[in-house]
C-alpha cells in the first residue's frame, strides 16, 4: 500500500497507540540501563568478561526481566538465589538484579529524557487539532514515567499500562483485553477505532480485540511479519500519516 493509499487517521473514533517503539524509542533507555547495571555489577563482582552489547541481543532482548538477568549470569558462570519479585534493588539475587535494573532504567530517564519519535509527535498534533481521541496501551509498568519525560502524558486522558493490567487481571498482549478495556475506559468503539502497534504480540491484540484499522509500525520487525500478525497497513514511521 502506498502513502496516497492511507486512510485518514482523524477520521476514525479513536486511536489508540502501543507505547514503546511507537511513540517513544525505549528499547534504547532499556539498553543503556542494563549497560549501566550490569557494568557496576561486573566491577563489584570481578567478573572478567565485560558487559557487550551483543550480550543484550543475546541474552536479554524480548525476556522477561528476571529470566534476562538468570541468562545473562549463566553465560558467566554466576549462579546467585532466584530471590523474590518484591526483593530489595540491593540485594544480590536475581530479582534483586532485575529490579536494581529497573531503578536504573528511571534513573537514566530522569537524567537525560526520552524525545518521542519526530514522526509521532507529528500525528499527535494532528489528531490533537482535529480533536480525535487518543489513549495508549502499553504492557510496560514504566509508562507512566516514559510518557511523563517525553513529555506527552498530558495528551492522554487513558494510559492502559502494565500496573493498570496487573491491578485488574488483565490478560497481557497478545490476548485483546488491554485494548479492549482502553476502548473502554475511552468510551470508543473498537470497531470504528483504529490501533498502532511495532511489535507482533501487540498487532495480535489489537487485530483480535476487533479494532476497525491495525496499524504496524516497522521499527524492524518486518512488514510481512506484521502485516501475517494482522496488521491492515504497515508504515516505517508515523510520518507516513501526516500530510
Ligand atoms: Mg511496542
Amino acid at each position: 500500500m502506498t502513502d496516497d493509499a492511507l486512510p485518514d487517521l482523524t477520521s476514525f473514533e479513536a486511536v489508540l497507540f502501543d507505547l514503546d517503539g511507537v511513540l517513544t524509542p525505549t528499547a534504547e533507555v532499556h539498553m543503556h540501563a542494563w549497560k549501566t547495571m550490569f557494568e557496576q555489577v561486573f566491577v563489584e563482582w570481578g567478573v572478567e568478561a565485560p558487559y557487550t552489547e551483543s550480550d543484550y541481543f543475546e541474552y536479554l532482548d524480548g525476556k522477561k526481566r528476571y529470566d534476562g538477568v538468570s541468562s545473562l549470569l549463566r553465560s558467566r558462570d554466576i549462579e546467585i538465589p532466584w530471590g523474590d519479585p518484591s526483593d530489595d534493588p540491593a540485594l544480590n539475587t536475581v530479582c534483586g538484579i532485575g529490579n536494581r535494573k529497573n531503578e536504573v532504567f528511571a534513573g537514566v530517564l530522569r537524567a537525560e529524557g526520552i524525545a518521542p519519535y519526530p514522526g509521532s509527535l507529528r500525528l499527535l498534533e494532528k489528531l490533537a487539532a482535529a480533536g480525535t481521541p487518543v489513549a495508549v496501551v502499553s504492557s510496560s509498568k514504566n509508562a507512566e514515567e516514559v510518557l511523563a519525560a517525553a513529555g506527552i502524558r498530558d495528551r492522554f486522558p487513558v494510559v492502559m499500562d502494565g500496573v493498570i493490567a496487573e491491578r485488574d487481571n488483565l490478560s497481557s498482549k497478545p490476548a485483546p483485553d488491554v485494548f479492549i478495556e482502553a476502548a473502554r475506559m475511552l468510551g470508543v468503539d473498537p470497531a470504528r477505532t483504529a490501533a498502532v502497534e511495532d511489535a507482533i504480540s501487540g498487532v495480535k491484540s489489537a487485530s483480535a480485540g476487533g479494532f476497525t484499522l491495525v496499524v504496524g509500525v516497522d521499527r524492524g520487525v518486518g512488514a510481512e511479519a506484521l502485516r501475517n500478525a494482522g496488521a491492515d497497513v504497515v508504515v516505517d514511521d508515523l510520518d507516513a500519516f501526516v500530510n
